[in-house]
């Protein structure tokens, strides 16, 4: 346990919606914060969700790097996927993103 949760009461608001009942949250990336049981169940979920994908991306770039880690190479990879994001984006908004099996997402509470 970090010196941060150890200090930090167990019971506060909710640092996301403000709702009286926040409990410790430990984020993936070691901070703490409050928060109640629905947004602690949206947290975790985004942050499965990201894992998921930072995951999946990170397979098909190590396949890249492969076969183009020499030449280009991979000196402005941070701006070619931050590129690739903002078009996946724009396709997403404009409905044009392929979302074959996409399945709404019930909440468990
Ligand atoms: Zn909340």
């Amino acid at each position: 346990m970090n010196g941060e949760a150890a200090t930090a009461p167990l019971y506060r608001k909710c640092d996301s919606c403000g709702t009286p009942n926040g409990v410790i949250y430990h984020h993936r990336e070691g901070h703490v914060e409050h928060y109640c049981p629905r947004c602690a169940q949206r947290y975790a979920l985004y942050d499965t969700a990201y894992f998921q994908l930072e995951a999946q991306v990170r397979l098909a770039v190590e396949a890249w790097v492969g076969i183009w880690g020499t030449s280009p190479g991979i000196i402005d990879l941070s701006e070619q996927l931050g590129q690739i994001g903002g078009k996946l984006l724009d396709e997403y908004k404009a409905g044009t993103l392929a979302q074959e099996g996409v399945q709404p997402f019930r909440l468990a509470a």
